[in-house]
């Protein structure tokens, strides 16, 4: 898929304010720091589209930006942040999750993956909590350039099996680097076909 245009259009702090639930969109979710915003930029081909290394875990926005004028990507805050509060962790739970549970036109969640990391209690907790509400996603390995080829594949590997323990099959994923374009043409063709279901 060609991006043709791409376009920041809302923050919200309140799902009620939310574009109406017309566009197929899209989430992306992750720990702070995973690389959310970089992989977003690099899919949009737009550097400053999301704003990247904020201070993680500061503010809870979701943010809207759309493209081609008929879909959405949606940025959700990070999780799995030390350093935030138990209330700001709270809100971030109710609001993110009813988001995902209750929004209608979401075809699909990103689950954002540091390549580089062993499994993560709190991605693997993340997964079964979408799994548990029957809430569709996918996987993305971030960061690939970080390391060789061969390490990436053993981190992956290491999170298959890991989430093997808890599912009976592991959803597609994508190995993505926003520094050399890796995954960028799998993950828009993905995102091609399901709005053409
Ligand atoms: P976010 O908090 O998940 O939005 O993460 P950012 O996109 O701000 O990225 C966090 C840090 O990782 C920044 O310093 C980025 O430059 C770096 N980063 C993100 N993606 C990549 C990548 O694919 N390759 C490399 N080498 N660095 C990356």
């Amino acid at each position: 898929m060609q991006i043709r245009s791409a376009e920041f259009k809302c923050s919200n702090t309140r799902t009620e304010k939310l574009p109406p639930p017309v566009l197929p969109e899209y989430a992306f979710i992750g720990r702070s720091n995973v690389g959310k915003s970089s992989l977003i930029n690099m899919l949009t081909n737009k550097k400053g589209l999301a704003k990247t290394s904020q201070t993680p875990g500061k503010t809870q926005l979701i943010n809207h930006f759309l493209i081609n004028e008929n879909w959405y990507i949606v940025d959700l805050p990070g999780y799995g942040y030390a350093k935030v509060s138990r209330k700001s962790r709270e809100e971030w739970e109710r609001f993110i999750r009813y988001y995902l549970k209750n929004r209608e036109n979401l075809q699909c969640v990103f689950v954002l993956i540091d390549s580089r990391l062993e499994p993560q209690k709190a991605d693997l907790d993340f997964c079964f909590w979408l799994g548990e509400h029957g809430i569709p996603f996918v996987l993305t390995f971030t960061k690939a350039d970080k390391q060789s080829k061969v390490k990436t594949l053993q981190n992956v590997n290491g999170f298959k099996k890991a989430f093997l323990e808890y599912f009976e099959e592991v959803p597609q994923y994508f190995i993505t680097s926003s520094e050399n374009q890796e995954g960028r043409d799998d993950v828009l063709a993905f995102i091609n076909e399901v709005n053409g279901r």
